[in-house]
Protein backbone atom coordinates (compact mmCIF):
# COMPACT_ATOMS: atom_id res chain seq x y z
CA UNK A 1 0.00 0.00 0.00
CA UNK A 2 1.06 3.55 -0.72
CA UNK A 3 1.44 6.62 1.92
CA UNK A 4 0.03 9.08 -1.03
CA UNK A 5 0.85 12.46 0.56
CA UNK A 6 -0.26 15.32 -2.15
CA UNK A 7 -3.34 15.69 -4.76
CA UNK A 8 -2.16 17.88 -7.85
CA UNK A 9 -5.74 17.41 -9.40
CA UNK A 10 -8.65 19.48 -7.79
CA UNK A 11 -10.92 21.52 -8.96
CA UNK A 12 -13.32 24.66 -7.33
CA UNK A 13 -15.48 26.70 -8.59
CA UNK A 14 -13.32 28.32 -11.28
CA UNK A 15 -14.33 25.47 -13.11
CA UNK A 16 -16.95 23.30 -12.45
CA UNK A 17 -16.49 22.03 -9.08
CA UNK A 18 -18.54 22.75 -5.90
CA UNK A 19 -15.95 24.20 -3.39
CA UNK A 20 -13.41 27.25 -2.44
CA UNK A 21 -9.93 27.14 -3.25
CA UNK A 22 -9.64 27.57 0.95
CA UNK A 23 -12.29 24.60 1.23
CA UNK A 24 -10.14 22.30 -0.81
CA UNK A 25 -7.13 23.14 1.28
CA UNK A 26 -8.69 22.79 4.34
CA UNK A 27 -9.37 19.35 2.97
CA UNK A 28 -6.24 18.48 1.98
CA UNK A 29 -4.84 19.32 5.57
CA UNK A 30 -7.85 17.51 7.32
CA UNK A 31 -6.39 14.64 5.07
CA UNK A 32 -2.78 15.13 6.45
CA UNK A 33 -1.56 16.25 2.96
CA UNK A 34 1.44 18.38 2.57
CA UNK A 35 0.98 19.71 -1.19
CA UNK A 36 -2.35 20.44 -3.17
CA UNK A 37 -2.74 21.64 -6.25
CA UNK A 38 -5.78 23.49 -7.79
CA UNK A 39 -6.13 22.63 -11.64
CA UNK A 40 -9.18 24.10 -12.68
CA UNK A 41 -10.09 23.02 -16.51
CA UNK A 42 -8.45 25.32 -19.21
CA UNK A 43 -9.60 28.69 -21.18
CA UNK A 44 -11.41 26.59 -23.96
CA UNK A 45 -13.91 24.25 -22.45
CA UNK A 46 -16.69 25.12 -23.14
CA UNK A 47 -19.23 26.13 -20.51
CA UNK A 48 -16.72 25.81 -17.13
CA UNK A 49 -13.15 26.74 -18.27
CA UNK A 50 -10.67 29.21 -15.86
CA UNK A 51 -11.52 32.41 -16.93
CA UNK A 52 -8.31 34.31 -18.23
CA UNK A 53 -9.33 37.73 -15.70
CA UNK A 54 -9.85 35.28 -12.33
CA UNK A 55 -5.96 34.19 -12.93
CA UNK A 56 -4.74 36.95 -10.78
CA UNK A 57 -7.10 36.39 -8.32
CA UNK A 58 -6.24 33.19 -8.11
CA UNK A 59 -2.60 33.94 -7.73
CA UNK A 60 -3.27 36.10 -4.75
CA UNK A 61 -5.54 33.76 -2.95
CA UNK A 62 -2.98 30.66 -2.88
CA UNK A 63 -0.30 33.14 -2.07
CA UNK A 64 -2.04 34.02 1.10
CA UNK A 65 -2.85 30.45 2.15
CA UNK A 66 0.50 29.59 1.48
CA UNK A 67 1.51 32.04 4.26
CA UNK A 68 -1.30 30.92 6.77
CA UNK A 69 -0.43 27.31 6.42
CA UNK A 70 2.85 25.96 7.16
CA UNK A 71 1.58 22.48 7.24
CA UNK A 72 0.87 22.31 3.61
CA UNK A 73 1.87 23.96 -0.29
CA UNK A 74 -0.68 24.78 -2.01
CA UNK A 75 0.10 25.18 -6.78
CA UNK A 76 -1.38 26.69 -8.96
CA UNK A 77 -2.31 24.69 -11.65
CA UNK A 78 -4.42 24.01 -14.38
CA UNK A 79 -5.98 21.23 -16.41
CA UNK A 80 -5.43 22.21 -19.67
CA UNK A 81 -6.88 20.78 -22.69
CA UNK A 82 -5.89 19.17 -26.22
CA UNK A 83 -6.93 21.58 -28.99
CA UNK A 84 -5.19 20.42 -31.93
CA UNK A 85 -3.63 17.71 -34.19
CA UNK A 86 -0.30 19.29 -33.97
CA UNK A 87 -0.44 19.82 -29.67
CA UNK A 88 -1.53 23.03 -29.09
CA UNK A 89 -3.15 22.89 -25.60
CA UNK A 90 -5.32 26.08 -24.64
CA UNK A 91 -2.92 28.32 -22.53
CA UNK A 92 -1.43 30.89 -24.58
CA UNK A 93 2.19 31.21 -24.34
CA UNK A 94 2.30 34.41 -22.18
CA UNK A 95 0.29 32.61 -19.55
CA UNK A 96 2.62 29.44 -19.40
CA UNK A 97 4.51 30.74 -16.56
CA UNK A 98 1.46 31.94 -14.44
CA UNK A 99 1.40 28.62 -12.85
CA UNK A 100 3.50 26.07 -10.41
CA UNK A 101 2.08 22.78 -12.32
CA UNK A 102 0.38 22.01 -15.41
CA UNK A 103 -1.86 19.35 -16.53
CA UNK A 104 -2.75 18.06 -19.67
CA UNK A 105 -5.55 16.15 -20.96
CA UNK A 106 -8.33 15.10 -23.73
CA UNK A 107 -11.78 16.26 -22.78
CA UNK A 108 -14.78 16.77 -25.32
CA UNK A 109 -16.62 20.01 -25.51
CA UNK A 110 -13.85 22.51 -25.89
CA UNK A 111 -13.13 24.83 -28.31
CA UNK A 112 -10.58 23.76 -30.70
CA UNK A 113 -8.23 25.73 -32.54
CA UNK A 114 -9.52 25.75 -36.08
CA UNK A 115 -12.53 23.66 -37.20
CA UNK A 116 -10.49 21.53 -38.62
CA UNK A 117 -8.94 20.40 -35.67
CA UNK A 118 -12.73 20.32 -34.29
CA UNK A 119 -13.56 17.99 -37.18
CA UNK A 120 -10.60 15.17 -36.02
CA UNK A 121 -10.28 15.30 -32.39
CA UNK A 122 -14.29 15.31 -31.85
CA UNK A 123 -16.37 13.98 -34.79
CA UNK A 124 -13.52 11.61 -35.69
CA UNK A 125 -12.76 10.45 -32.26
CA UNK A 126 -16.67 10.38 -31.89
CA UNK A 127 -17.16 7.95 -34.88
CA UNK A 128 -14.64 5.74 -33.48
CA UNK A 129 -16.53 5.45 -30.19
CA UNK A 130 -19.24 4.00 -32.84
CA UNK A 131 -16.92 1.38 -35.11
CA UNK A 132 -17.19 3.36 -37.82
CA UNK A 133 -13.60 5.45 -38.30
CA UNK A 134 -10.61 3.35 -39.06
CA UNK A 135 -9.51 2.89 -35.80
CA UNK A 136 -6.15 2.29 -36.52
CA UNK A 137 -5.47 5.79 -38.19
CA UNK A 138 -7.33 7.53 -35.40
CA UNK A 139 -5.48 6.13 -33.19
CA UNK A 140 -2.29 7.07 -34.37
CA UNK A 141 -3.25 10.43 -35.08
CA UNK A 142 -4.69 10.92 -31.01
CA UNK A 143 -1.13 9.80 -29.88
CA UNK A 144 0.95 11.81 -32.21
CA UNK A 145 -1.09 15.00 -31.55
CA UNK A 146 -0.67 14.35 -27.56
CA UNK A 147 3.10 13.71 -27.91
CA UNK A 148 3.04 17.22 -29.60
CA UNK A 149 1.87 18.68 -26.93
CA UNK A 150 4.17 17.03 -24.27
CA UNK A 151 7.53 17.98 -26.59
CA UNK A 152 6.20 21.27 -26.80
CA UNK A 153 4.93 22.65 -23.25
CA UNK A 154 6.17 22.66 -19.51
CA UNK A 155 3.56 19.70 -18.91
CA UNK A 156 3.94 17.71 -16.09
CA UNK A 157 1.56 15.16 -15.60
CA UNK A 158 -0.88 13.92 -18.42
CA UNK A 159 -4.42 14.10 -16.96
CA UNK A 160 -6.72 10.24 -17.14
CA UNK A 161 -4.27 9.09 -20.58
CA UNK A 162 -6.78 6.52 -22.55
CA UNK A 163 -10.18 8.27 -21.12
CA UNK A 164 -12.48 9.66 -23.98
CA UNK A 165 -9.66 8.84 -26.69
CA UNK A 166 -8.05 6.05 -28.17
CA UNK A 167 -4.36 6.08 -27.82
CA UNK A 168 -1.65 3.86 -28.19
CA UNK A 169 -0.38 2.83 -24.56
CA UNK A 170 3.10 2.06 -25.13
CA UNK A 171 3.82 4.74 -27.22
CA UNK A 172 2.58 7.52 -25.37
CA UNK A 173 4.24 5.83 -22.13
CA UNK A 174 7.78 6.13 -23.61
CA UNK A 175 7.64 9.47 -25.19
CA UNK A 176 6.05 10.52 -21.40
CA UNK A 177 8.96 9.07 -19.76
CA UNK A 178 11.52 10.45 -21.79
CA UNK A 179 9.80 13.79 -21.62
CA UNK A 180 9.40 13.58 -17.90
CA UNK A 181 5.79 14.20 -17.91
CA UNK A 182 3.58 11.96 -15.49
CA UNK A 183 0.65 9.41 -16.11
CA UNK A 184 -2.32 10.40 -14.05
CA UNK A 185 -3.92 7.62 -12.79
CA UNK A 186 -7.36 8.78 -11.74
CA UNK A 187 -9.46 8.14 -8.77
CA UNK A 188 -13.06 9.34 -10.08
CA UNK A 189 -13.44 7.58 -13.20
CA UNK A 190 -10.56 5.39 -13.21
CA UNK A 191 -8.58 6.09 -16.16
CA UNK A 192 -5.67 4.31 -17.08
CA UNK A 193 -6.68 1.63 -16.99
CA UNK A 194 -4.78 -1.68 -14.76
CA UNK A 195 -3.58 -2.86 -18.51
CA UNK A 196 -2.14 0.43 -19.42
CA UNK A 197 -0.38 0.89 -15.83
CA UNK A 198 1.11 -2.16 -16.83
CA UNK A 199 2.40 -1.07 -20.53
CA UNK A 200 3.29 1.98 -18.79
CA UNK A 201 5.49 0.73 -16.53
CA UNK A 202 7.64 -1.51 -18.71
CA UNK A 203 8.23 1.35 -20.80
CA UNK A 204 9.77 3.74 -17.83
CA UNK A 205 7.03 5.74 -17.04
CA UNK A 206 6.18 7.29 -14.01
CA UNK A 207 2.95 7.96 -12.22
CA UNK A 208 0.90 10.03 -10.36
CA UNK A 209 -2.48 9.29 -8.22
CA UNK A 210 -5.09 11.79 -8.57
CA UNK A 211 -8.70 12.52 -6.52
CA UNK A 212 -9.40 14.38 -9.44
CA UNK A 213 -12.02 16.30 -6.92
CA UNK A 214 -14.97 18.23 -7.77
CA UNK A 215 -16.22 19.06 -4.22
CA UNK A 216 -13.50 19.33 -1.33
CA UNK A 217 -15.23 16.31 0.26
CA UNK A 218 -13.84 13.92 -2.30
CA UNK A 219 -9.79 15.91 -1.99
CA UNK A 220 -7.36 13.25 -1.14
CA UNK A 221 -9.45 9.91 -2.01
CA UNK A 222 -7.26 8.22 -4.07
CA UNK A 223 -8.98 4.66 -3.15
CA UNK A 224 -10.00 3.86 -6.74
CA UNK A 225 -6.35 4.89 -8.36
CA UNK A 226 -4.95 2.93 -5.57
CA UNK A 227 -6.72 -0.17 -6.03
CA UNK A 228 -5.10 0.11 -10.01
CA UNK A 229 -2.02 1.05 -9.47
CA UNK A 230 -1.36 -2.11 -6.85
CA UNK A 231 -3.55 -4.59 -9.31
CA UNK A 232 -1.02 -3.47 -11.84
CA UNK A 233 1.92 -3.88 -9.57
CA UNK A 234 3.75 -0.35 -8.75
CA UNK A 235 6.27 -0.01 -6.83
CA UNK A 236 5.89 2.96 -4.09
CA UNK A 237 8.69 4.76 -5.97
CA UNK A 238 7.36 5.48 -9.12
CA UNK A 239 4.67 7.32 -8.21
CA UNK A 240 5.34 10.68 -7.91
CA UNK A 241 2.79 11.75 -4.91
CA UNK A 242 4.19 9.11 -2.50
CA UNK A 243 5.88 9.79 0.83
CA UNK A 244 8.49 7.34 -0.79
CA UNK A 245 8.94 9.36 -3.85
CA UNK A 246 8.48 12.91 -2.52
CA UNK A 247 11.06 12.35 -0.14
CA UNK A 248 13.54 11.52 -2.51
CA UNK A 249 12.71 14.71 -4.55
ZN1 LIG B 1 -10.11 15.73 -16.85
ZN1 LIG C 1 -10.21 17.12 -13.78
Amino acid sequence: MYRLIADYHTHTRYSHGKGTILENVEAARKKGLKKIAIADHGFNHIGFGMAVTDLHAIREKITSLNRRFSDIEVLMGIEANLISMEGDIDIPPEYLDEFDIILMGFHIAVKPATIRDGWSLFAKNGLDKLGLANRDKVRQANTEAMIQAIRRYPIRILSHPGAKIDIDSRKLAREAAINNVVLEINASHGYMTREYVKIALEEGAYFVISSDAHTPGRVGDFNRGIEIAVSAGVPAHRIINTMEAMMLD
